[in-house]
């Protein structure tokens, strides 16, 4: 049998391989990628490498919030003028991105980290659903939303969440219509995402 044939150098083709497991790019896109960041190289490859070993070398989760921030406790947290009596609950941190680009929420956030998925083996102890529940039973704290999409797995992490919630007898309240079953947080549009917080409603 004949070895494959070699098609570019080692280090390109560790290049292409790295650049495949991103999400978004198959192996075709990650040649592209490759190619094209080796055409580019001041203006792309270079800029690139130092934004990456910047972000991470500087970049983690807020131990408070579990928000991806270069402070520790992250800016949302420590941002004055917002509500604290308020605490959004999010799967990832891209929907906080999503609902701070809607500028539809004014208190603070907690970033789970995903949800639960019985098939996947994500259970209530591999997200931060310990952190909230103590988070939500400080001095002040009036309501929590949950702000989960409306899959299966979605919905069972907010049915899990309000129960652990139940005793310390605040307002758990999700979001409401406008959001498509199915949906990801971050996909919707600015405007369905205001209207769908602004009539949050009680479970
Ligand atoms: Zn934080």
């Amino acid at each position: 049998m004949r070895p494959k044939a070699q098609t570019a150098a080692p280090e390109i083709e560790a290049l292409i391989s790295l650049l495949a497991k991103v999400p978004g790019l198959g192996p075709r896109s990650a040649r592209r990628a490759a190619l094209q960041l080796l055409k580019r190289k001041d203006q792309l490859m270079v800029p690139l490498a130092s934004a990456l070993s910047e972000a991470a070398e500087k970049v983690g989760a807020c131990t408070r919030c579990g928000m991806l921030d270069t402070a520790d406790p992250c800016t949302l947290c420590t941002a004055p003028g917002r509500d604290d009596g308020l605490i959004c609950v999010v799967a990832e941190v891209g929907d906080v991105w999503a609902l701070e680009r809607a500028g539809a929420f004014q208190g603070r956030y907690h970033v789970l980290g995903g949800v639960l998925a019985a098939l996947d083996g994500v259970r209530p102890e591999d997200l931060r659903i310990a952190q909230l529940v103590a988070r939500a039973g400080e001095p002040g704290v009036r309501e929590v939303i949950i702000a989960l999409s409306a899959t299966v797995d979605g919905q069972t992490t907010a049915h899990y969440l309000t129960e652990r919630l139940a005793p310390l007898g605040i307002s758990v309240t999700r979001l409401s219509h406008g959001v498509p079953v199915g949906g990801e947080l971050d996909l919707l549009d600015d405007g369905t995402l205001f209207a769908a917080l602004a009539a949050r409603r009680p479970f």
